[in-house]
């Protein structure tokens, strides 16, 4: 249960003052639902509001915060001229200038004579001193007040910093004073402030320095977040190995039939991960593995021989996919496969309902079936195994510690084997997965070729299509990306659908669209006429971001390639050049570019190394870039950069080790203090293996 003295920041966002509809709803896209997500929201800037000179000594092109009479209103005579007030002190005039102003509203906060503050950069036109807009305009009383530094905010269309501002000011109001929960000569050392007025200084910076991710402040709350991270990460890991594994022991033998179908053999790499696994089922303790390959690098055989190892055992094995057109294409390739090894497999989605359902259910809680693949579906309650050994889980670059523990719990001690498209960096493979250990493979199947990989203007969008045709017309087939647009599902399948019918009306049926609002079985048909012929160009929205193979596919198309973070593009980039043909990817961009997405375009075109794309990225998205953050996937930091704060993440699991050794069930002072850590930060999960322990 969360500690009552967390209730406040948990309370919805819209409960505060000044939060109705509209700005609420502004607010959750921008920051979240709660109250205390308003905290996380750091300034990104700051507007020093203390010079005061009076106004003949004003410097123009400088923000000033001027104390002066309100002379007379000068509505405008004609409709596109502005409205003017007059203002003055002892040393001058100040004209104050408003655009589309309404009258009675400057009337009435600017009554004749009136003494008022007004802050505002001050610009010089010949002799006249203005202020246009200015951001303030205050009684007299409210001087002091203003006479401050003031934060500035990243903000969205519809909210003003003004209004954000207020906001936040009220979620730190209601900020309770928390006990440390940070270890006191650590604390010290770093010379930071208790919690509650870090993040006061935090909103409240003074100088450029202050909004840096070195700043002591924000390190502090970085900090804090690291540690609650990876206290829940060492939670779970030691949840995992107390529960003592099995041995699996298996020769072998079924995989072997699987693998003599295939007309290919295993690459080095996938070999020697193949071998850690079965050493690892083959002992005691229980399996927390993690399988991480580039794209295309050939996961899947690799899991299914787990798989087999422990059918053979006589046990079951699952594998769980992250969407159903994966759980599908999943199903297909290792169907044929365990069939030969006179295994049978069956699919458990969403989709499967009413008897075949039931069906599904009892024969996998009597055993019968050994082997499954599906969904979440398969987290479901109503899921029971008879003896699930394996689980495997196909996770690609969506985390979720708690998800995956919760499938490897439907088994007794059941080995769990995670697998990642996403080359991790290490930094983030450590918040992600703790100390799980590792299977790389780092080599392609041979055969593969480099993918052309080109950057072109949207204005030369015609060239594209005409090099579309010619690839269509040379048997190729073709993936067509289309924009991303703001976390709109809705905007972003009506892009897709405008491409569809243009490219129709080029290309004729040969054209086929896939996007996340058609139904499951719409979505499968249109799959299925790509991967098997009728369809030659398909049109896609990022459905097709998560291992979908169409190894015939050559040319890709990504459209508003600029919009794109570049884990998603190498992840979309992945879907060609999986044949032994040559393949070609053009990314079409809207300039002008940004100097980030210039960048992830050219290194884009510069290499098809994962790794090196994963660490480019993550250099980049430290740069801040919104859309890639929230695109790509990786765990959401609120204040911890991983760019700038990696010794802290060092630190962090250096720290939750020691806190686990030193007090187990965080019974301490302080470890209740970290008890409502891990709630602050959402890790409510971890907090349930303190007592199951
Ligand atoms: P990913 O790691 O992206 O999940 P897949 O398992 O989907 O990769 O494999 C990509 C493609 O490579 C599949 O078509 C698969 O059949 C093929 N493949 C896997 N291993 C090999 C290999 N050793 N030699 C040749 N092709 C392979
Ligand atoms: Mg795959």
């Amino acid at each position: 249960m969360r500690p009552e003295i967390l209730y406040p920041l948990f309370a919805p966002l819209r409960s505060l003052p000044g939060a109705g509809p509209r700005i609420g709803q502004l607010l959750e896209r921008l920051v979240g639902t709660r109250v205390g997500d308003l905290l996380w929201h750091l300034p990104s800037g700051l507007i020093d509001r203390r010079y005061a000179p009076k106004i003949a000594g004003a410097r123009a092109g400088v923000v000033a915060t001027l104390t002066v009479r309100v002379g007379v209103h000068q509505p405008p005579s004609r409709s596109r001229q502005p409205y003017r007030v007059r203002c003055s002190d002892d040393s001058g005039d100040l004209v104050l200038v408003f655009f589309h102003a309404r009258s009675e509203y400057l009337e009435k906060i600017m009554p004749v004579g009136a003494v008022r503050v007004v802050s505002g950069v001050v610009e010089r036109y010949g002799p006249e001193l203005q202020m246009t807009h200015p951001d303030h305009i205050v009684d007299e009383s409210e001087r002091n007040r203003l006479l401050t530094v003031e934060p500035v905010y990243p903000l969205t269309a519809g909210l003003t910093g003004k209004r954000l501002g207020q906001l936040i000011r009220a979620s730190l109001d209601k900020t309770p004073v928390l006990d440390e929960w940070l270890d006191p000569a650590y604390f010290a050392r770093q010379g930071w402030k208790p919690w509650r007025e870090a993040l006061e200084q935090a909103h409240a910076p003074k100088t450029e320095g202050d909004l840096l991710p070195s700043a002591p402040a924000r390190s502090r709350l970085a900090f804090d977040e690291l540690l609650a991270n990876q206290l829940a990460l060492a939670l779970v890991r030691r949840h995992i190995h107390r529960v003592k594994g099995r041995a699996i022991r298996a020769q072998g033998r079924l995989g072997q039939k699987a693998l003599d179908t295939l007309s290919f053999t295993l690459t080095e790499s996938q070999r020697r991960a193949v071998a850690e696994i079965t050493d690892d089922m083959a002992a005691d303790a229980r399996m927390l593995r993690l399988l991480q390959g580039d794209v295309g690098s050939g996961k899947t055989v690799v899991a299914l021989m787990a798989m087999l190892n422990a059918v053979e055992s006589g046990a079951q094995a699952a594998l769980m996919a992250p969407t159903e057109i994966l759980a599908r294409q999943h199903f297909a390739t290792i169907g044929p496969l365990a069939a030969a090894a006179g295994i049978p497999l069956v699919l458990l989605t969403g989709r499967e309902k009413g008897k075949s359902r039931e069906k599904i259910l009892k024969s996998l809680a009597s055993g019968e079936i050994p082997m499954i693949v599906g969904t979440h579906a398969l987290f479901q309650e109503a899921v029971a195994f008879k003896d699930l050994a394996m689980a495997v889980i196909d996770e690609q670059h969506r985390f979720g510690v708690h998800q995956r523990l919760t499938l490897a719990a439907k088994g007794r001690a059941a080995d769990v084997l995670v697998m990642t498209a996403t080359p991790i960096p290490r930094t983030l493979l450590l918040t992600a997965y703790g100390d799980m250990d590792v299977s790389r493979l780092t080599e392609k199947p041979p055969g593969r070729r480099p993918v052309d990989t080109r950057v072109v203007p949207v204005d030369r969008l015609e060239d594209v299509v005409a090099a579309v045709g010619r690839g269509l017309t040379g048997g190729a087939k073709v993936y067509w990306v289309c924009p991303l647009v703001e976390e709109s599902e809705v905007l972003d399948v009506a892009a897709a659908e405008d491409r569809y019918r243009h490219l129709r009306g080029v290309f004729g049926d040969r054209v086929g669209l896939v996007h996340g609002r058609l139904s499951g079985a719409e979505k499968d048909a249109a799959m299925a006429a790509f991967g098997e012929g009728s369809v030659d160009l398909l049109v896609a929205t990022t459905v097709i971001e998560v291992g979908v193979d169409v190894p015939a596919a050559t040319v890709m198309v990504i459209e508003h390639a600029e919009r794109f973070g570049l884990a998603q593009l190498h992840q979309l980039r992945g879907r060609i050049g999986r044949g032994t043909a040559d393949s070609t990817c053009l990314l079409v961009y809207a300039p002008p570019l940004t100097e980030a997405a210039r960048t992830r375009l050219a290194i884009m075109r510069e290499t098809e190394d994962g790794f090196r794309i994963a660490e480019e990225d993550l250099k980049l998205r430290g740069a801040g870039e919104l859309l890639g953050v929230r695109q790509s996937g990786q765990p959401a930091f609120r204040v911890a950069d991983l760019a700038h704060h990696g010794d802290l993440l060092a630190a962090a699991r250096d720290d939750a080790r020691l806190i686990l050794e030193r007090d187990p069930g965080l019974e301490t002072a302080r470890g209740k203090a970290l008890r409502t850590l891990l709630y602050l930060f959402e890790r409510d999960a971890a907090v349930q293996y303190l007592r199951s322990g």
